[in-house]
């Protein structure tokens, strides 16, 4: 047998899969479709929120805690980082998704954190206007983590431990027999005990026969200069933030960091799409969408353009991960941790896929992310 794993895709957790899989002393293949950190699927823009009181559940907590021990190990082998803590202020109705649900896992963890009522808010981050009656949560333990530099750190980790990683060289197709894998790409076939498929939003079509159902949505990303100065929303005055300004609509942003400024995207609500059929192109009409939900809640934030950018979220119909086996075959295993909100558990996804490929079990808790509770709506979908 040629390897022992495949790992399909090194994006944000096919990276951390292929690292995990040979620091335990694997035969690791990566194969991805294109270069080395690039700016085509969801794992791009130069930064991405981590926190630890997550609105989305409170089973979230303890795969949060094992991330950031992860990343900060990462940190320190690379030398590269990978990681700023700037606090994290979810703002919105007490009672919205945003703020009480980082409420809510705060509390089932005991989790350090500040309720500031509206008035409080203004006072201690005067960037902001909250109407009267929202809260803010300050998470002392979120931050940024900066994508690009940690697939590069976990590619990097992994070939060090013997993975081979191959670039722009797409799968173009796969087979499961018995207990082998044979994976065809444009230039050859390879065998493995194992496959690891990571293609976040290619996923569907290398699960076609399964019918996931997966959808996925352009997300537009924007870069402002603050009207006022830099310095107002720099990382030691400015956290980064997630907001409920609407009862349902979310938008999310981060402070200037370096020269780029201040970014600012919403969270869901964007058109559906495919890889291949994207808009990757930004509109005026897109800037102009998030430019009116700055002025109505930072109103300081929105001055020139500086930069804006296209992401793909791969949606599952609840919000949760894809973590499992395919369910025809025991050797192939399937993630599609995104929705959205993903990649700050790159590190640990990475961990829990080199558990199933090499011990068949994890001690991480994933039984929310089994596909056996989608299946009503993969069945929905193939009618
Ligand atoms: C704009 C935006 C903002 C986000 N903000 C946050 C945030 O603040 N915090 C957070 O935690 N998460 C956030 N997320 C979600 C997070 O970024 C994703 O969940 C995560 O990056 C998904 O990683 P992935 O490895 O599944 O996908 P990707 O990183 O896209 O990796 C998939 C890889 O598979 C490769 N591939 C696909 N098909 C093939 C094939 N046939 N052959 C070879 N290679 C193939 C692709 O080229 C790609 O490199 C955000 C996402 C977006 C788009």
């Amino acid at each position: 047998m040629g390897y022992d794993t495949i790992v399909v895709g090194l994006g944000g957790m096919g990276s951390a899969a292929a690292f995990h899989l040979a620091r335990r002393g694997q035969r690791v293949l990566g194969l991805e479709q294109f270069a080395l950190a690039h700016d085509q699927g969801s794992s791009h823009g130069r930064s991405r929120i981590t926190r630890q009181a997550y609105f989305e559940g409170p089973a979230y907590v303890p795969l949060l805690a094992r991330a950031t021990e992860l990343w900060t190990e990462l940190q320190q082998a690379s030398g590269v980082r990978l990681l700023e803590m700037t606090g994290g202020l979810m703002l919105g109705p007490p009672d919205g998704a945003v703020v009480g649900g980082t409420l809510a896992s705060a509390r089932a963890h005991g989790l350090p954190h500040e309720v500031l009522e509206a008035a409080e808010v203004r006072r201690r981050f005067p960037q902001f206007s909250l109407d009267d009656g929202h809260l803010g949560i300050l998470d002392k333990s979120a931050g940024v983590l900066f994508p690009e530099d940690c697939i590069r750190a976990h590619a990097a980790a992994a070939t060090r431990a013997g993975a081979e990683l191959r670039w722009q060289e797409p799968v173009t197709r796969w087979e499961a027999t018995g207990d082998s894998v044979e994976v065809t790409t444009g230039q050859r076939t390879y065998l493995a005990r194992c496959l690891v498929l990571c293609a976040g939003p290619w996923m569907g079509e290398l699960l076609a026969d399964l019918n996931l159902p997966l959808e996925v949505e352009r997300n537009v990303v924007c870069w402002f200069r603050p009207r006022t100065s830099v310095a107002e929303f720099a990382p030691d005055r400015f956290p980064v933030f997630i907001m409920e300004y609407a009862p349902g609509r979310v938008f999310y942003g981060f402070p200037a960091l370096g020269d780029d400024g201040l970014k600012v995207a919403r969270h869901h609500g964007g058109e559906r799409c495919t890889p291949a059929t994207i808009r990757r192109q930004v509109s005026e009409g897109d800037v102009r969408e998030i430019r009116a939900i700055l002025d109505g809640n930072l109103p300081a934030a929105g001055g020139d353009l500086r930069s804006a950018t296209t992401c793909m979220y791969t949606n599952t119909p609840d919000g949760h991960f894809i973590i499992d086996r395919d369910p025809r075959h025991p050797n192939v295993i399937l993630a599609s941790p995104c929705s959205g909100h993903g990649f700050k558990f790159a590190s640990v996804v990475g961990e829990i896929l080199a558990d199933l490929a090499c011990d068949g079990q994890t001690r991480h808790p994933i039984e929310m992310f089994r596909l056996e509770r989608l299946r009503g709506d993969a069945a929905q979908r193939k009618q």
